[in-house]
């Protein structure tokens, strides 16, 4: 399958990054939004949220926010507060079609997003 996230969770892509678990990896955006912006992949490939089969979507996606959250107090943003952020489908403006939550951090956001 060529999907870039995938090739970046084998290792046969570079990318910085951050933390890893046996389900899940979290490595810099190479575009950051944000002085902290780190993508946040499970391990194993799905499109989307709305791909996970509804019998795993506690897990998957629990383990996803569970190391966002590790990795906001790893980087120094947890106090200060973050954004996490899915982006799904092409309504949602998802660009990569592998799930991933995004992480930033390090500035004020805003509300609506745009
Ligand atoms: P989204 O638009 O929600 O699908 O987000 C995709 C994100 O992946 C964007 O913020 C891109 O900057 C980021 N991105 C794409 N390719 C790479 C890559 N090779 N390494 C790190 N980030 C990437």
């Amino acid at each position: 399958m060529d999907c870039i996230f995938c090739r970046i969770v084998s290792g046969e892509i570079p990318a910085t990054i951050v933390a890893r678990n046996e389900f899940a990896v979290a490595f810099r955006d190479l575009n950051p939004q944000a002085p902290t912006h780190v993508l946040v992949i499970p391990t194993r490939h799905f499109e989307s949220a709305t791909e996970v089969p509804e019998d795993e979507r506690v897990a998957v996606l629990g383990q996803l926010l569970r190391l966002a959250v590790a990795v906001a107090e790893q980087l120094g943003v947890a106090l200060g507060g973050y954004r996490t952020v899915i982006n799904t489908g092409k309504q949602g403006g998802q660009t990569v079609d592998h799930l991933h939550v995004h992480l930033l951090g390090g500035r004020q956001m805003h509300w609506p997003p745009g």
